[in-house]
């Protein structure tokens, strides 16, 4: 079992675009490294975990339902629909201090699109917490972090509870 070191928000590889994975030329042995990010996010209670957070710039990224629930593994992933409802809560993000939550829009249901490790699509159907925790991620991927989803009054907030 290995625990990656997670990059925090002052570090530029976490605001850096990533490059989709190649399962026919694949950049590093995406089964080792799906078990790390798994096994770091576990590590650190948290309920997902994108590849920039470590330092890899591929388009992937682990989630699960909540803490006691097993990972889904995300490649290459995407929105293909979602609604037109969003919601407003507080999320948080393992590469933010414990306590910075600012409260972020996102859609309250979407149908994704990924592939999992041996390289099938899915796209299922993902609601409330799930819809927002895909959200989060997939924004990851596009180097974009609390700071960037969040308005400027909620990143305020957010710090004056945190401090
Ligand atoms: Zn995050």
């Amino acid at each position: 079992m290995t625990i990656l070191p997670i990059l925090t928000y002052e570090d530029p590889l976490v605001h850096s675009e990533c490059e989709p994975f190649d399962f026919d030329r694949p950049q590093i042995d995406i089964h080792t490294f799906a078990q790390d990010l798994c096994d770091t996010m576990y590590h650190h209670g948290g309920v997902g975990l994108a590849a920039p957070q470590v330092g890899v710039l591929l388009c992937i990224f682990v989630m699960r339902l909540d803490r006691h629930s097993h990972a889904t593994v995300c490649i290459n992933p995407e929105i293909t629909r979602q609604s037109g409802t969003f919601s407003m809560e507080p999320e948080g993000c393992l590469s933010f201090p414990d306590g910075f939550r600012p409260h972020v829009k996102a859609p309250t249901k979407m149908i994704a699109r990924f592939q999992g490790r041996d390289g099938t699509w899915h796209d299922p159907e993902f609601r409330g917490i799930q819809a927002r925790c895909y959200s989060h991620e997939l924004d990851h991927l596009d180097g974009r972090t609390l700071l960037d989803r969040a308005s400027p009054e909620a990143i305020e907030i957010a710090k004056e509870r945190a401090a």
